[in-house]
């Protein structure tokens, strides 16, 4: 038996980023305050608390930040106003793009140095965005980048949000071709488990969610929380009155193997995880996603399937099978189509909507925190605006 990694479920952990300061928590954004305290923050300058939403205006709903650009605000308080609620949160440092600049993915400097990564996925009919909820993570899952890394510190609602609002002044712009310019989606798969930094994540989902000013009024249907399974958390969210989709990392569907490849699993078992996530499903009457990533001969037996066909039949969810991105120096790889085709066959035979994440190139680092993780903190400002051609992107 492998020997198990030890979990850090402490959410408040402050680590060291990669070039070797002390982690910290970023100065105050308007995007982690809500239009009150955004009222009481400008008043605060002495200024009249209705700028307040005249700023939110031009972050939220005209997605410009430029001081400059605000010309409805007094010139002499522009500067104070932005610097108090709009600090540079984000500093892109390494640009990638892929299918014909339909896929994005950003590494972001953070103030401190830590460094995380998002990607932007444009389709026919949708963009979405994937973001980072924490620098690294704690969760130590053996055959993802992040999990190797450990976790940094927490991101605070305004980096997760920013991260979001870039994006869509991109996609406004009108730069992923055959793509709507409105960004629709965000899915909480980048780096990170977004549980463990759970107040922040759900600030960060109402500020998404409510509409212009307040927030940039995305549909709470188009977001997707992507969770381990921290079985207290889950609760939490299912007494929350959101009505985002939830996404479980299973992995596997059996104890033995789950706690190998999702450590936390040592503490909350996959009987646990899944009534947790059915009572989401009940609550909320959406169907719960279940990700499982293909591991060769790890997690691909056809009894795996049968048994994950029979944990799952009847409930509402539905899986989706991720091709692993195997990691640098990882003895894993993903499992051959033939084994994988057969696994849906028994999951669709028990009645289990099944479908296969279609993934874009696999020739770079791609997986979400491969990125950031390869790169180790030597990422430098020169490197901005580099090409390469990969990139995850999720289904449906
Ligand atoms: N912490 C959250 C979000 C993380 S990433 C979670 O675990 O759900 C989103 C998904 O990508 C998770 O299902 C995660 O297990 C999966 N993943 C991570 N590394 C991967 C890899 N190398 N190949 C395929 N899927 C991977």
């Amino acid at each position: 038996m492998t020997q198990l990694p030890v979990l850090n479920l402490a959410s408040t952990a402050t680590g060291t980023t990669s070039d070797g300061r002390r982690a910290t928590m970023p100065p105050r954004h308007l995007a982690d305050l809500d239009l009150a305290g955004r009222r009481a923050a400008v008043a605060e300058l002495g200024e009249q608390a209705f700028r307040a939403g005249q700023v939110s205006a031009h972050y939220f709903g005209r997605l410009i930040r430029d001081p400059a650009d605000m010309t409805d605000l007094p010139a002499r308080s522009r500067e104070s106003i932005t610097e108090a609620l709009l600090p540079t949160l984000l500093q892109p440092v390494r640009e990638m793009a892929t299918d014909d600049g339909a896929t994005r993915k950003t590494l972001w400097r953070l103030h401190d140095g830590s460094l995380v990564e998002s990607v932007l996925m444009g389709y026919p009919d949708r963009v979405t965005v994937c973001v980072s909820s924490q620098a690294g993570c704690g969760m130590a899952c053996p055959f993802c980048a992040t999990g190797q890394a450990g976790l940094t510190r927490n991101l605070s609602t305004a980096e997760i949000v920013d991260q979001v609002v870039w994006f869509a002044g991109m996609a406004a712009r009108g730069v992923l071709p055959g793509s709507p310019d409105r960004l629709s989606r965000v899915v909480f798969m980048g780096m990170g488990e977004p549980l463990a930094n759970y107040n922040r994540v759900i600030a960060a989902v109402r500020r998404l969610t409510d509409p212009a000013p307040e927030g940039l009024g995305l549909s709470q249907r188009h977001i997707t929380v992507s969770t381990v399974g921290l079985v207290p958390a889950m609760r939490r969210l299912t007494q929350e009155g959101l009505s985002v989709t939830l996404a479980l990392s299973l992995h596997a569907p059996d104890d033995d193997l789950r706690d190998t490849l999702v450590p936390v699993n040592q503490r909350w078992k996959v009987a646990e995880v899944l009534d947790a996530a059915w009572e989401y499903a009940a609550r909320t009457g959406r169907r719960v996603s279940i990700e499982y990533a293909m591991i060769r001969d790890v997690n691909d037996h056809p009894w795996r399937a049968d048994l994950l066909g029979r944990l799952l039949s009847g409930r509402l969810a539905h899986v989706n099978l991720i091709p692993l991105n195997p990691t640098p120096g990882s003895k894993w790889d993903a499992s051959p189509k033939p084994v994988e085709r057969e696994f849906v066959r028994r999951l669709r035979a028990a009645g289990v909507a099944t479908t296969v994440r279609d993934t874009r190139g696999r020739e770079i680092d791609g997986a979400c925190g491969q990125l950031a993780a390869s790169n180790g903190g030597k990422v430098g400002e020169r490197e901005t605006g580099l090409l390469a051609r990969r990139a995850n992107e999720e289904t449906q």
